[in-house]
């Protein structure tokens, strides 16, 4: 508890933008979210009062870190599960907590998990060697391209690769990455959704949301998804709330899925504020930062419900280097489209990194949507 305000202190994990974002929505709950940060000029430390320096893979730090703190909570999920597992051993509140986390950590532990739940997966196998890659593509009449990922740490579509033969799949093995393939999932489009559950175990779902992605990154999200159905969104919800329930989650669950005409299947889970869920600022009742952060102190949940018919949120990547800066770009963009909400999480520009995101509510998602790329794209490339 900070003593100065009677009001708790929460600790996150990792200095990223979900964190400095985290940390706006703590202020108006009267908090100061606490950063432990590897850099000083990360996202959330170049904002935050309370930062401490040091590394995520380091237990000493994370212990020290912990201290004091009422919960303690990551912007990403690469914290060694063991180091969880020793904080919750010494007495220490950290959610999600290490049984729920690994299986945002290891995506075969949670395939072979939402398998066993009777959950839709894509067809899928941990491999170690290319004949098994093949032997894979060749089973199950999918054939190539077949879809490798790396069964710890990828994130934006690294530690994704489309394989289009055995030639490739030899290549990527002999890189040595624990690896597991599935079939490349004849999708329609990508659709997520978002839940948050306290310890008391009360559970808020957010409107179900498409997500565009290029290049294996978001690009743009949709809220609500344009066109779908009433019992797609609550068969999406509903599995969400179980997933939530069954793996013990606290905090959020953002469910990513693959719309297919069969149905949905779970591509990934995330338990931590995601990008999904950026437009929840502007456009859901309660943001999913401060829903996070309601979920890790066990306070009653906010509403979910939309402020607007449609909003869309595109995120800014950085663009070449060149052209007019980042502020003359502000500029314009206020005085053409006073109603886009921008953020810039002060990252350094680099080409494809997500360095902010502009957020646009109204009545109509097409035009909404094209106010919302435009603004993005102007932004990342000043044209
Ligand atoms: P990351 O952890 O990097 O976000 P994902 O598993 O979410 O990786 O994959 C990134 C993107 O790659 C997905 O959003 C989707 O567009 C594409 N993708 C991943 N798996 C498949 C699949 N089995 N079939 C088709 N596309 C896929």
């Amino acid at each position: 508890m900070d003593t100065r305000t009677g009001l708790p202190v929460v600790g996150m994990v990792g200095g990223g933008q979900l964190a400095r974002m985290t940390h706006q929505a703590a202020i108006s709950l009267g908090q100061s979210l606490r950063v432990l940060s590897v850099s000083p000029d990360d996202s959330a430390a170049l904002v935050a009062a309370d930062v401490r320096l040091g590394t995520h893979t380091d237990l000493a730090a994370l212990r020290e870190f912990a201290k004091g703190c009422e919960a303690v909570t990551f912007d990403h999920e690469h914290v060694p599960n063991e180091h969880i597992a020793a904080l919750e051993a010494e007495g220490v509140k950290v959610f999600p907590g290490s049984a729920a986390l690994v299986f945002a950590q290891d995506k075969g532990r949670m395939r072979e998990r939402l398998a066993a739940m009777g959950a839709p997966v894509p067809r899928w196998q941990r491999v170690g060697t290319a004949a098994e890659i093949e032997a894979f593509a060749e089973a199950g009449g999918g054939g190539w391209p077949v879809v490798a990922k790396a069964v710890r740490g990828g994130y934006d579509g690294k530690g994704v690769w489309m394989l289009a033969g055995p030639d490739e799949a030899a290549e990527l093995v002999a890189t040595g990455t624990p690896l597991l393939v599935e079939e490349r999932v004849p999708l329609r489009r990508e659709l997520a959704a978002l839940v948050a559950r306290s310890p008391f175990g009360q559970v808020a779902a957010y409107p179900v949301v498409e997500t565009v992605q290029r290049d294996g990154i978001c690009v743009e999200v949709l809220a609500p998804a344009p066109g779908l159905s009433e019992s797609r969104a609550l068969e999406a919800q509903q599995l969400a709330i179980d997933l939530a329930n069954a793996l013990g989650v606290v905090g959020l669950l953002a469910v990513e899925l693959f719309e297919t005409d069969g149905g949905i299947v779970v591509n990934e889970l995330a338990m931590r504020p995601h990008n999904s869920g950026h437009w929840t600022i502007e456009g859901a009742r309660t943001s999913q930062f401060e829903q996070h952060l309601r979920a890790v102190l066990d306070y009653p949940m906010g509403a979910t419900t939309l402020t607007a018919p449609a909003v869309v949120m595109a995120n800014v990547l950085g663009g070449a280097p060149g052209g007019i800066s980042i502020d003359e770009r502000l500029h314009h963009l206020f005085a053409t489209d006073p109603g886009a909400r921008v953020h810039l999480y002060g990252k350094q520009v680099r080409p494809g990194r997500k360095i902010g995101h502009v957020t646009v509510l109204g009545d109509d998602m097409t035009s909404v949507r094209a106010r919302a790329v435009r603004a993005a794209k102007w932004l990342q490339e000043g044209v």
